[in-house]
């Protein structure tokens, strides 16, 4: 049996305002009284993380933002810090999501910078990689996702040591928002090659525990053929995410 509880989080983009965020995660801890073994983890947009961190009041429920810059603080119009996501109630921060990395020009360099400071901050980054399909269709998987766990964990090779609350989230470009979901054995080998990078890079330990995520196009229908891959440690959501059933069927896989 896998060391590792399953996460399943919920990523919202920029969708819902403060009331439907609040809705939604209270359903969300209203539905998942009484279920055990999974943990589970909402991202609403910035200006809806404090309210949505009251509504989940004693629940379990995790709370990440979905980006943040590397500075503490300073001139960055526009920016927002790890020190202001922890206040308004978050433990985690997605970092390097694919549409951060082709919408906005993020790249392995900025992500490495966000993932150190998130760590030093007490953040826990939830660092996505994946190929476009371009570059699977040339061959480049290994390519790409190597080079992205190089570059954006860069900090963490360097002093030779990760901790194993990192959590990574292979994102093939190609499945997300698409509804085309990468088979359980197209996700489980490039999951295998990430956990075995993980362990020649740093250590078994590390590799044995660190959660490694699935995302693209995750539904109530697929998450079950998907989580029960020995190497995907739960999903990343999108679209499924914005509804309470939908969310629900694929925490309940
Ligand atoms: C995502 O944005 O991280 C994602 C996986 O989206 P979707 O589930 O909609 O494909």
């Amino acid at each position: 049996m896998s060391i590792r509880t399953p996460l399943i989080a919920g990523n919202w983009k920029m969708n819902l305002n403060i009331e439907q965020s609040v809705a939604l995660v209270k359903a969300i801890a209203e539905g998942i009284k009484g279920i055990s073994g999974v943990d589970v983890l909402v991202a609403p947009p910035f200006t809806n993380l404090y309210a949505v961190k009251q509504a989940i009041g004693n629940s379990e429920i995790l709370l990440a933002a979905q980006n943040m810059h590397w500075e503490k603080e300073g001139a960055f119009t526009g920016e927002v810090s790890p020190q202001m996501l922890i206040d308004a109630g978050c433990s985690h921060v997605i970092l390097g999501h694919s549409e951060r990395r082709n919408l906005f020009k993020e790249n392995d360099e900025t992500i490495n910078l966000k993932v150190k400071s998130a760590y030093l901050s007490g953040l826990t980054p939830i660092v996505c990689i994946g190929e476009t399909l371009s570059e699977r269709e040339n061959g480049w998987t290994f390519d790409v996702i190597r080079n992205q766990l190089k570059g954006s964990l860069r900090f963490f090779t360097e002093e030779g040591r990760m901790p194993a609350s990192v959590i990574l989230a292979y994102e093939p470009v190609w499945a997300i928002g698409t509804g085309k979901t990468a088979t359980p054995e197209q996700a489980q080998e490039i999951q295998f090659f990430i956990r075995e990078w993980i362990k020649e890079t740093f250590d078994k330990d590390t590799s044995d525990q660190v959660r490694i995520l699935y995302g693209g196009s995750v539904k109530p229908d697929n998450a079950s053929a998907l989580m029960a891959c020995p190497d995907i440690d739960g999903a990343l959501v999108g679209g499924a995410s914005l509804k309470p059933e939908s969310f629900m069927g694929i925490i309940k896989f």
